[in-house]
């Protein structure tokens, strides 16, 4: 219940990638609800070609002292070690995430054993509620982080509202619940109680390729409760900017003055990288 506390706080909010104090200093400024501490955004990493791993504690901790919203920061998938490492630090939050490489190939961290809570990413409704059957306090979608491309974010919060939708008449077919519980390898009631509600039973934000105002307002008109933004504003020639506009886009999604006011003399946006162009080396192909 904790848990679930502070992801309704972040509700509705923008939380930015930083890799520096000054950094997030600049998020914190421009409205940003929470930052994720890491050595390098997606975008570098994803043209690093290396192992990405848990960042220094020592750079996590200049971040929580430089900033007072919460901080949160990554553990590859499965490595529960470095996940006991960021709960001993006290960040606020630990993102289980498939931008860095993963630890384990089948498992995923049990959640549900950390006083921390946890992020992790979806691309649909069984890998959304397999998470959080293990513990996870927010989702997010995974798109495909660092590209600028948002088409994936889309995809994602799309299969999953319907996926909801097209499993709901399930509700009147005990045997047919049962079946998809199973193959979604979730317990019935976690199942059940989404379909009643027709919402995961958590916050669930957008994540990967957010680049712009409009995107950011896109994913939320489209039903997510919050948005993620890595490399869309660092990588922009006017970050400060950049993050004001998402922060009110975010805010004002359904208001498209706004919009249109948020959107206007931007400067550069972060040039970003065609999903075409990187058939292959897909991060949220990662562990399908
Ligand atoms: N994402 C990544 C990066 C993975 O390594 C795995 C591993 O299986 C998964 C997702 C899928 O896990 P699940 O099938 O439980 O959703």
């Amino acid at each position: 219940k904790v848990k679930a506390g502070l992801a309704q706080m972040l509700k509705g909010g923008v939380i930015m990638d930083v890799v520096t104090a000054e950094q997030a200093v600049i998020a914190e400024k421009a409205g940003a609800c929470a930052v994720m501490a890491l050595e390098k955004i997606p975008a570098d990493m994803r043209k690093s070609g290396q192992v990405c791993r848990m960042s220094d504690p020592k750079m996590i901790k200049e971040i929580m002292e430089a900033v007072s919203i919460p901080v949160m920061a990554k553990v590859r998938i499965g490595h529960f070690v470095e996940a006991q490492i960021l709960e001993e630090l006290e960040v606020d939050y630990i993102d289980e995430s498939e931008v860095l490489t993963p630890a384990d190939w089948s498992k995923h961290i049990r959640k549900d054993e950390f006083k921390v809570p946890f992020v992790c990413g979806a691309k649909d409704l069984g890998e959304a509620l397999r998470r959080i059957n293990e513990g996870a306090a927010m989702i997010r979608t995974k798109g495909e982080a660092g590209t600028g491309d948002i088409s994936e974010a889309v995809k994602h919060i799309s299969k999953i509202r319907g996926q909801i939708e097209e499993f709901q008449p399930l509700l009147k077919d005990v045997a047919g619940l049962k079946a998809k519980a199973e193959e979604l390898r979730i317990p019935i009631d976690l199942l059940k109680t989404t379909l009643e509600n027709g919402k995961l039973p958590v916050v669930n934000f957008a994540a990967g390729g957010v680049a712009t105002p409009a995107d950011a307002a896109l994913l939320m008109q489209l039903g997510c409760e919050g948005i993620f933004v890595g490399s869309g504003i660092f990588k922009s020639s006017n970050p400060e900017k950049v993050a004001r506009s998402i922060v009110e886009a975010t805010t004002h999604f359904n208001n498209s003055a706004k919009l249109l006011e948020v959107s206007t003399d931007l400067g550069d946006t972060m040039g970003g990288v065609a999903i075409e162009s990187i058939k292959g080396s897909r991060l949220a192909e990662i562990g399908v």
